[in-house]
């Protein structure tokens, strides 16, 4: 079996959900968003290490969990970079997820894991249900997309330790900025498999998300 670490990015301030306190550290059900997710992780003991990335402010929230920290960065992608650095022991694949996503299931992250090492990289994911349009900079439609074909991008994310090292040097290389962890892979054409979770995974974005992912949570809690 393969060896896994987590890195969990949890350094974004959050400016789109217009508080002081950033979004992944909202009270959701009892306790911070950040710390939904974390728990699932540790829970699965299926990983050497867990490093959470966020702001040395708020390492106190997480100060009764076995985890490691590190510093967040810039972008997204320095961030990654930041808690890949953290990590002492050598694994095939890291695992990354966002904070700001509390909802994730035990049962996807263990088809992420189980699926996703037959490739370089997996990510979790949904085709999308509606129409989406390509258009120029003045809003006018240039092509409507094949929706069959058109996933929305979930974390959590698994890529190999080596693909991940060398999608950092050639994104430093080329200056690129990317959105998710397995662009990393694309941008070195290592084949990426998207793997479909139906479940409810929103990113807790603006305070409506928060209110919708509360009561998701308390409904899921009564099912
Ligand atoms: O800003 P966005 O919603 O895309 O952030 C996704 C996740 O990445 C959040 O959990 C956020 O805290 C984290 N992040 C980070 N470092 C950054 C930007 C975002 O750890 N520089």
């Amino acid at each position: 079996m393969p060896k896994f670490s987590a890195i969990l990015l949890s350094g974004g301030i959050g400016s789109r959900f217009g508080s002081h306190i950033p979004k992944q550290y909202q009270m959701l059900n009892g306790k911070p968003v950040a710390l939904h997710s974390l728990e699932l992780f540790l829970k699965l003991e299926c990983f050497e290490e867990i490093v959470i990335v966020c702001d040395p402010y708020y390492q106190n929230l997480f100060s009764s969990y076995s985890v490691k920290f590190a510093l967040p960065g810039k972008r997204r992608q320095d961030s990654l970079e930041s808690g890949f650095n953290a990590l002492n022991s050598r694994v095939d694949f890291i695992v990354s997820h966002d904070m700001a996503r509390p909802l994730v299931s035990e049962n996807a992250l263990l088809k992420l894991i189980k699926e996703g090492i037959k490739t370089p990289a997996a990510t979790l994911g949904k085709k999308i249900p509606f129409t989406i349009k390509k258009a120029s900079p003045a809003s006018i439609v240039e092509k409507t997309l094949q929706r069959e074909l058109i996933w929305e991008i979930q974390t959590p994310q698994l890529i190999q330790s080596d693909v991940l090292s060398e999608g950092f040097t050639l994104a430093k290389k080329h200056n690129l900025t990317l959105t998710d962890d397995v662009s990393l892979a694309e941008i070195l054409d290592k084949k990426v498999t998207l793997i479909e979770n139906l479940a409810p995974n929103p990113k807790v974005t603006t305070p409506d998300d928060l209110k919708y992912v509360s009561y998701l949570m308390q409904n899921q809690s009564l099912s």
